[in-house]
């Protein structure tokens, strides 16, 4: 058999993917990237964005066609097979199954011809490594129990539901046997997790506790994505002490101005955002911020705007992922009224964006030259003799002359210069 899988969205889905990719390959799949080649058509779909909607649609109509003249099962899962199961079977026909979140792993039992076993509740899988990779997402949480009003999570994943600790350890001592170099744990909201541990309930500083004395190869932890309410001293404490954490934080604080966090039931005001921001940066040495932040949320006026552009300056993140107000149909925020118009919402994240290059390229500037450790990924994309690194908190790209490395490695490195994005060095020992 051969499946091509098809992932759009978070890295959860990313993180699920990998474990079906593990499972159709143990039932003696291959993995393929031309449909014409497959038995098998999986689109594990994401529901965040109309666009994200749009473009599996798109997709969708291509396998429609690729299926005239070649045919093969095509499978439709994830979060917009919860919220339109009934649209997508209606409108494209040649979609053979629409698989809700709960059921993902059911996709086994189908290719194996079983009875499809409906779930009423989301169920972890064993594994979410795929072999070859030197880093692994390790899911730990699904669904999320907030219900900002722009967002369309709550409804398509359900609420939270925390993988057992125990469940989680087996996986990180099974990482450990791949030789993997580094681990994300994931969640929707990775730090309200409250998984169980020998019949009682632990949080995620504790896991982290029980995580960190099993870890060899694996040099580094990070988590996403956090709320900024669900930080507890406790985790920011145990951030600064232990060296395997990642001093590399994703904020996502989505707005700057404390009416327009009330009203997407952000439940955290700008000044709980900026002392959260103080405390991690006083107790958390060297810590960088990546956050989220959007623009255009409904009767946003330009001051508050401007409230999220100095939250901006007051962060100074090394990486952001900006993007304006995507009204969903079912949210809270859908029928709000004084929708911003789409150029406003655009030119406001245009501002935002050129900002935070500006930033990136000052903070960049500053920082050279200097030396580090680094992860050696692979060969670079555009040029074969050069090798890509990624540095030990997630932070940034160096590209430097490549010699006989495998993935995996820790180089030590001197950075000289960086062009666009990319800092550039040389090997020193
Ligand atoms: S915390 Fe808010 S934005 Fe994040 S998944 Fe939950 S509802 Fe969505």
């Amino acid at each position: 058999m051969k499946f091509l899988l098809e992932t759009h969205g978070c890295q959860l889905n990313q993180a699920e993917s990998n474990a079906l990719e593990t499972i159709l390959t143990s039932l003696g799949g291959t993995r393929t990237d031309d449909p014409y080649e497959a038995n098998l058509v999986i689109v594990n779909t994401c529901a965040v964005r109309i666009s994200a909607e749009n473009k599996i649609w798109g997709q969708l109509g291509h396998y429609s066609n690729v299926k005239k003249t070649h045919p093969f099962t095509l499978i439709v899962t994830g979060c917009m097979a919860d919220r339109l199961k009934d649209e997508i079977k209606r409108r494209e026909k040649s979609v053979d199954y629409v698989i809700e979140t709960n059921d993902k792993l059911e996709i086994e039992s189908l290719v194996l011809s079983k009875e499809l076993d409906k779930k009423s509740q989301y169920s972890f899988t064993d594994s979410y490594y795929r072999e070859g990779d030197i880093s692994s997402y390790v899911p730990i949480m699904n669904g999320c129990n907030n219900f900002c009003s722009y967002c369309i999570v709550p409804y398509v994943r359900g609420r939270e539901i925390s993988r057992s600790a125990e469940d989680i350890l087996k996986e990180i001592d099974y990482l450990e046997s791949k030789n993997v170099k580094e681990i994300t744990l994931l969640g929707q909201n990775v730090n309200s997790y409250k998984g169980e541990y020998c019949k009682r309930e632990i949080n995620l500083s504790e896991l982290l506790t029980l995580i960190i004395p099993r870890l060899n190869s694996i040099r580094l932890i990070y988590f996403e994505s956090p709320h900024p309410k669900d930080f507890s001293d406790e985790l920011i404490d145990l951030i600064s002490r232990e060296d395997r954490i990642a001093k590399h934080i994703h904020l996502p604080f989505q707005s700057g101005s404390t009416r327009i966090l009330k009203l997407m039931n952000r439940k955290s005001t700008r000044e709980e955002i900026m002392g959260l921001v103080d405390k991690m940066r006083e107790k958390v040495k060297g810590l960088t911020f990546s956050v989220d932040a959007m623009t255009g949320f409904p009767s946003e006026s330009e001051k508050e705007f401007e409230e999220t552009l100095s939250m901006m300056d007051y962060i100074d993140p090394t990486e952001a992922f900006m993007y304006f107000y995507n009204p969903r149909e079912g949210t809270r925020a859908y029928d709000m009224p004084s929708q911003i118009s789409e150029d406003v919402k655009k030119e406001r994240l245009k501002r935002l964006i050129d900002e935070q290059l500006e930033r990136q390229k000052r903070q960049k500037k500053e920082s050279l030259p200097f030396q580090e450790n680094a992860l050696y990924l692979s060969k670079s994309r555009d040029n074969d003799k050069e090798a890509l690194l990624k540095d030990e908190h997630n932070n940034h790209i160096s590209i430097i002359p490549l010699k006989k490395h495998l993935p995996g490695d820790i180089l030590k490195i001197e950075v000289e210069s960086f062009r666009g994005n990319t800092f550039r060095g040389r090997e020193i020992e």
